[in-house]
């Protein structure tokens, strides 16, 4: 247990932290939704700090865009285009080798959210959308899971600390959910990395507290990270809050989700179509289908599909992305086309 316990010396020797501190730590449980540039650094500072057992999910696989920000990304990753888990847990697995890291390499839905954060002590929001942090919202509400909220657009960020019961939770502060096309995404404003850095430590500090027992932090905050301007945020815990108010779970009861739904992907011209068939699909039967209509290949985990100006890649699951694209329909039309499940 010394030897275990060397390793985290320097936060040990904090009196935030302390040695029962890091026992905590050490047999606590964390999800991290989405590991782009938020979940990859949150994801390091845990497993650093000691973080028992880290749950790691993200439907993508990495690009080379991706490397301006995401830290625990590499070249070959891109090159190989190995899905962000399984890079981001082979990664930590080296700086870490006493905890337990669980790479799921799936797309969040009201489906499968409630497995996902089972048994977790917190969530951390590392996703690039509304719609998946309402889905989060709902479902750490109901099971009563604290979560820490965190988004980054441009040279700004937002953070916040939802524990339910507690502290006011994302759809008090949000009430309506906005409507398509209005809020920025990275592929219209751009985003800064260190801002993504900046924003991701203050959720990671946060987790830190929450996992140890600690006072957290009861405001949003707002920083604008290029011009060092930090701006705390009170926000009121709504007893007419209709998730926890009144605890109607509109995101996990599905009534936004279709259960075979579309998404146009932020930052790049692709769409991911998501049957959500419940079972895995066969790469040798629809190499067999594909190799003579376009370039096909496949591996462990995707199958790569080739045609025109359009590349599918397909997940075990029967979860789509395709590129050439940013039109749903034109997408769901290809998919029915090609895929056709
Ligand atoms: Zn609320």
């Amino acid at each position: 247990m010394r030897g275990k316990m060397n390793r985290y010396e320097k936060h040990i020797l904090l009196k935030e932290i302390g040695k029962k501190g890091q026992e905590k730590l050490l047999s606590s449980r964390v999800a991290i939704i989405g590991c782009g540039g938020l979940g990859s650094v949150i994801a390091t500072n845990l497993a650093r700090a000691g973080v028992g057992e880290i749950r790691i999910v993200d439907r993508d696989y990495v690009e080379i865009d991706n490397l301006q920000r995401q830290i625990l990304f590499e070249e070959e990753d891109a090159e190989k285009r190995v899905p962000k888990a399984i890079s981001a847990v082979e990664k930590l697995r080296k700086v870490n080798s006493e905890i337990n890291l669980v790479p799921i390499v799936e797309d969040v839905s009201p489906l499968n959210i409630e497995k996902i954060i089972k048994g977790v002590d917190a969530v951390a929001d590392g996703t690039d959308n509304m719609e998946t942090r309402f889905l989060i919202n709902d479902a750490c509400i109901k099971y009563s899971i604290p979560w820490v909220y965190g988004a980054v657009i441009g040279v700004e960020g937002m953070t916040m600390n939802i524990l339910p019961g507690k502290t006011a939770c994302l759809r008090c502060f949000i009430k309506n959910i906005p409507s398509p096309g209005i809020l920025p995404t990275c592929e219209t404003a751009g985003i800064l990395n260190t801002a993504v850095n900046v924003i991701a430590s203050i959720q990671s500090t946060e987790l830190i507290k929450i996992l140890t027992g600690k006072k957290f932090r009861r405001e949003a905050i707002h920083f604008d990270v290029w011009h060092g301007i930090f701006t705390p945020i009170k926000v009121k815990k709504l007893s007419s809050c209709i998730s926890c108010g009144r605890k109607i779970f509109e995101f996990l009861d599905g009534k936004y989700t279709k259960y075979t739904d579309s998404t146009v992907l932020c930052g790049r011209k692709a769409v991911q179509i998501n049957p959500n068939l419940g079972k895995e699909i066969s790469f040798e039967v629809l190499y067999e289908k594909l190799k003579d209509i376009g370039n096909v290949e496949f591996n462990e985990y995707m199958l790569r599909f080739h045609k025109d100006k359009y590349e599918f890649i397909v997940f075990k699951n029967g979860r789509t992305i395709i590129k050439g694209t940013g039109d749903k329909n034109r997408a769901k039309s290809l998919y029915a086309r090609y895929i056709g499940f």
